[in-house]
Order: structure tokens, then C-alpha cells, then sequence
């Protein structure tokens, strides 16, 4: 475990970093990667990350630099970083650009991925429309209607219905109002949770809010209502890493908190220093000393009591 420089904007990269240096699933496919395939954008993500991940792992006090990540990135998706990037995108980033490539890192892009179901109802002729889809992330919205932690938000999510206006329905050709549920039909070893802090309140000009409201997540999660019935797997879920932002949304700093050998770390760019629980559980709401607030949640299946197919 090292530190991270911090080239100007690099905290929310580095923080992601952390978070998938800390995926061990991450951090044994990546070994495969081919050093010398940089043939394609993607697979220069892979191999730089992969790299990195190694200086990583060599035991060192001083930080190692995530520059030449960031450069490959940039190569791939054409965003400059210079601007600090949302953690959501930066992960996002890495992510597709493993799946892209064509190599042993593209199983590693598919390693959070998602099956849902969703379905959209017109309000105003109630035609349903369903449709499957993938993602690596699972959004939690944060309303005053919804539960305000992250298993009670779990074992409800099928039946949280967003509302949604401005539709325009392709069965009455109204402009209307809809509702969205989604089903989550199989779950990946590793899960993220994006907890939406940031939201546009505007209408015609974008109006970006952060709510600093309290959002309780457990080290120790059940995803048991967000399998399908039919197949058997382990729905227990350990959080192993936490990214906080502390700031305006226009302008903040990023941190990591990593759990390694069963001890919390807060990771800082280069800073890196051993916390307890009760540390991570103050970004559940800003207010705090130390300002930070969870954007994102890393959870790895529990499988020391794995199901017998
Ligand atoms: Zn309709």
C-alpha cells in the first residue's frame, strides 16, 4: 500500500486507484495483461494501469504517480484532467476502457457489471415498457421520501419508483409523465454503490447542488432482495473501500478510505494513514470535522460461507 501524488487535479484519481488497487479480483487478472499491447487506447489504460498497480505493491514509503494512467485516459476518452473529475467518471473511465481492450484486463471491465431490468410506465396510457440493461454501478438517490440507509434502501429498491416527466410516450405520443423501477437480475463479485451527493435542481440552466443529508451505510451488507430467486449465490457483501469528497461540488478534494488485512486506512494522495470504522462512518452526513462525505462504496462478495451449487 502506497501514497499517490498529486499532479494539481489527480485526488479523485487517486482515490479511485486506491479503491481498485484494494480489489484483489482487480489486482490477479491484471497480472495477465500484456506489458508490451498498448495497439489500442484501451489496452494502454490496462497496461499503465497495471504498472501502477505493481509500483504499488512494492514495498516503499515514498508515493508513486498516477500521470502516466491519466495520460492514457486521456488517450482513450479525450478528457484533458487538467479540471478534477468526478470520481464516477474517472472510474467509469478505467472501467470501459478494460472491457474495451482486447486483452485478459477486458474480464477484469466486467467485474461489476450489473444485468437489470427496467421498466418505464406512461402515466397517462400506462403502457409499460421494459428493457435489460448493463451498468457497473448501482445509483442510490438520496430523497426525503426514500431510506436514509443503504440496507433498508437495498431490501426496497425494486419497488423505489422514480418519477419522471418531460417523457414522450411512444404508444399515446403524449408528452408526459412516467414511472421508472428497476430490477437487478444477477450480481458480480464486486459491487459499487454510487451515492448521488451531487444533483441539477435546475430546469432550463443547470442549478448543481450537493446535499450533505445523513445516508447510513454497514460494513457488512445483504443484496439478498437484489438477486434473482432462481440462482443460488452468496448475497453477503463486506465494504473494503469508501471515496469521500470534502468541498463545494465545483470545487473539493477527494480521499479514499481502504480496508486491508481487516483495518481501515484513510489514503490522502501521498498521505496514508491507519483509521477505525467509526472514521468511515463520519462521511454518513457533512457536518463533520473533517468534511468528508461517502460518494462511493466498494462492496466484495463474502464467500467464506459460499452456497453449494
Ligand atoms: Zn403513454
Amino acid at each position: 500500500m502506497r501514497g499517490l501524488t498529486n499532479d494539481g487535479t489527480y485526488c479523485s484519481i487517486n482515490s479511485v486507484v486506491q479503491c481498485l488497487y484494494q480489489t484483489r479480483e482487480l489486482q490477479d487478472a491484471i497480472r495477465d495483461v500484456d506489458d508490451r499491447d498498448c495497439s489500442r487506447a484501451s489496452n494502454r489504460v490496462a497496461v499503465m494501469l497495471k504498472r501502477l498497480i505493481q509500483e504499488m505493491t512494492k514495498d516503499n514509503h515514498l508515493p508513486c504517480n498516477a500521470s502516466f494512467l491519466v495520460h492514457a485516459m486521456s488517450a482513450y476518452n479525450g478528457v484533458s484532467y487538467d479540471a478534477q473529475e468526478d470520481s464516477d467518471l474517472v472510474f467509469k473511465c478505467i472501467i470501459n476502457a478494460l472491457a474495451d481492450s482486447n486483452g485478459p484486463a477486458s474480464k477484469i471491465g466486467t467485474l461489476w457489471d450489473i444485468e437489470k431490468e427496467t421498466r418505464v410506465r406512461c402515466l397517462n396510457c400506462n403502457m409499460v415498457q421494459s428493457s435489460l440493461n448493463r451498468s457497473n454501478a448501482i445509483s442510490v438517490i438520496i430523497k426525503q421520501n426514500l431510506p436514509d440507509d443503504l440496507q433498508s434502501y437495498i431490501d426496497q429498491y425494486s419497488d423505489i419508483t422514480l418519477t419522471t416527466c418531460d417523457y414522450h410516450c411512444k404508444e399515446c405520443h403524449t408528452k408526459t409523465q412516467v414511472e421508472i423501477t428497476t430490477r437487478v437480475l444477477s450480481l458480480p463479485p464486486v459491487v459499487c454503490m454510487k451515492i448521488e451527493r451531487v444533483q441539477n435542481i435546475g430546469r432550463d440552466i443547470a442549478r448543481i447542488v450537493k446535499t450533505g443529508k445523513r445516508f447510513s451505510f454497514p460494513e457488512t451488507l445483504d443484496l439478498k432482495y437484489m438477486k434473482e430467486p432462481t440462482v443460488p449465490v452468496d448475497t453477503v457483501y463486506d465494504l473494503y473501500a469508501v471515496v469521500a469528497h470534502n468541498g463545494t461540488p465545483y470545487c473539493g478534494h477527494y480521499t479514499a478510505y481502504v480496508r486491508e488485512d481487516g483495518s481501515w486506512y484513510l489514503a490522502d494522495d501521498t498521505y496514508f494513514k491507519s483509521c477505525s470504522w467509526e472514521d468511515v462512518k463520519t462521511t454518513y452526513e457533512s457536518g463533520t470535522r473533517n468534511g468528508r462525505i461517502a460518494y462511493m462504496l466498494m462492496y466484495r462478495r463474502n464467500t467464506t460461507n459460499t452456497v453449494q451449487m
